[in-house]
């Protein structure tokens, strides 16, 4: 069934409950009310009778003359009055009325409870008891509430009209209503639908009011603007994944080409395949690079999560840096060791850990002209910070912001020193993916610090298990 109908439907059967509901209070409630006023004016004639029949100055005709003058307002009205044993001794009818018959239970009823109302040939009646120090009467009296049927059929037609009425209207705005809605919504699912990978720039109208639609609207096109640009890094990331691995491809080719182009000494031959070999390796520490960055993107699924020691981890490093050159140098400085043994230790992997930090000690060796590293390894009560430091030539303004994307390299690196662009974007990743935070400090010609924050392992865990992070939005 359409929404429209749905909603209509809906909205027409919770009215209709209430409406129900209020009418049956209001004609329940207004029925009680006639029914206990009447009893009152019933109660009111029998105990009047009663009071008549008692005293000195009125007999039994001149009550009944009473009755048929017309004063009372009680309409095809009986009256009986019974003595001490339950004989009747006084009966009144008024000439449309039926004689009034009553038996011993109504009397003995009256009897035992003072005031006694009942139903009696489609009339109310009440049997009331009264006793003095002389005499003991019970008089009966019923009547007809001609007033309340009117006033109650009455009723009953203007409850239907208002029912009815108010039914219909709710049907009309109902349906006007889910009209607005359904066609708001197909408006935003027409405008999603012209959403594709191509034209990721169209945009939804929002407008300027805050309800729930134009909120979706808006959470809609946030949700785009993201996924533009996580398209945009990706695209970025191919055309330069490509192209850093096409250069050293496209150079060992054109080296094999000019070497088969003609009879060479070896010691050409020699230099060609030392120059190649250069390329194969700059090629391989390339896809090593591609291939880590891919693993840090893995959702946790694909991750092994485990204690580790920042100290132990750091104590290979300088062994690490000696193997790429000798010049390296790595001065390593570790604070008072807290004495909670888990202040020490971070929940992660160790191997990417590892290869975060060593491309921040690598990049202050390589980038500084004295090849030193100066790290210092410091501990809070939640957090371990681990400080590299160097003397190079720091990072420009410009290039700060950029430092942590993908294949960017500063200007001045660009053909000095080898590098790939990935180290710092891979070290990111790493340490995004752990909870911490990489923080830069950085003086032009005097150095540049690093500050790498990883939350200890107690921390950490409890962010783990009351979250599942969302790696996929990691650039
Ligand atoms: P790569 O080192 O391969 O160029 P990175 O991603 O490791 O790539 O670093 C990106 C850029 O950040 C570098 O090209 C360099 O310009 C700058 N950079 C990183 N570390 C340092 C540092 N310690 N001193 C100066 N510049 C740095």
């Amino acid at each position: 069934m359409p929404l429209k109908y749905r909603i209509t439907l809906v909205y027409t059967f919770i009215v209709t409950i209430i409406m129900l509901l209020l009418c049956w209070a209001i004609y329940f409630y207004s029925a009680q009310n006639r029914v206990i006023q009447f009893q009152e004016r019933l109660y009111r004639k029998a105990y009047s009778t009663a009071v008549l029949l008692k005293s000195q100055r009125f007999n039994a005709d001149e009550v009944k003359a009473i009755n048929e003058s017309g004063n009372s307002s009680l309409f095809r009205k009986s009256i009986n009055v019974y003595d001490a044993q339950n004989n009747l001794v006084f009966t009144y009818r008024d000439p449309d009325a039926l004689p009034l018959v009553v038996n011993n239970a109504v009397l003995r009823t009256a009897k035992q409870r003072k005031k006694y109302f009942f139903g009696w040939d489609g009339r109310d009646a009440v049997a009331i008891n009264y006793k003095d120090a002389v005499n003991e009467y019970t008089v009966i009296v019923a009547s007809y509430d001609n007033d309340r049927v009117e006033w109650l059929s009455k009723l009953q037609a203007i409850l239907a009209v208002c029912f009815f009425g108010s039914i219909s209207i709710v049907i009309i705005t109902g349906y006007v209503f889910s009209l607005g809605l359904v066609s708001s919504i197909r408006n935003l699912t027409n405008r999603i639908n012209r959403i594709s990978a191509d034209n990721f720039l169209y945009r939804l109208d929002t407008g300027s009011g805050k309800d729930e639609l134009q909120q979706l609207g808006t959470t809609i096109n946030e949700l785009l603007d993201r996924l533009q640009r996580s398209f945009d890094t990706q695209r970025r990331f191919i055309a330069n994944a490509s192209h850093e691995l096409s250069t050293p491809l496209t150079a060992i080719t054109s080296q094999l080409d000019v070497a088969l182009q003609r009879e060479r000494t070896n010691e050409e031959y020699k230099k060609i395949i030392k120059s190649i070999k250069d390329d194969a390796k700059r090629l391989g520490l390339l896809v090593k690079s591609l291939l880590e960055i891919a693993k840090a993107s893995d959702s946790t699924g694909g991750i092994e999560l485990a204690s580790v020691r920042i100290d132990e981890l750091l104590m290979g490093i300088p062994t690490e840096m000696k193997k790429i050159s000798k010049l390296y140098e790595v001065e390593l400085v570790f604070d008072e060791f807290p004495e909670e043994e888990d202040q020490t230790v971070v929940y992660g992997n160790m191997p990417l850990l590892y290869s975060a930090i060593k491309n921040i000690i690598h990049n202050a060796c390589k980038f500084s002209p004295d090849k030193t590293a100066f790290v210092k390894l410091s501990f809070t009560p939640t957090y371990i910070v681990v400080t590299v430091k160097d003397n190079g030539p720091g990072i420009a303004p410009d290039d700060l912001e950029h430092i942590f994307q993908p294949f960017f390299r500063g200007y001045k690196q660009n053909n000095l020193i080898y590098g790939s662009g990935l180290g710092l974007a891979l070290s990111k990743r790493i340490v995004d993916l752990h909870k911490g935070d990489i923080r830069v400090e950085t003086e032009v010609d005097k150095g540049t610090t690093f500050v790498i924050t990883l939350p200890i392992e107690r921390l950490e865990k409890e962010v783990y298990n009351s979250e599942t992070p969302d790696y996929s939005t990691l650039n």
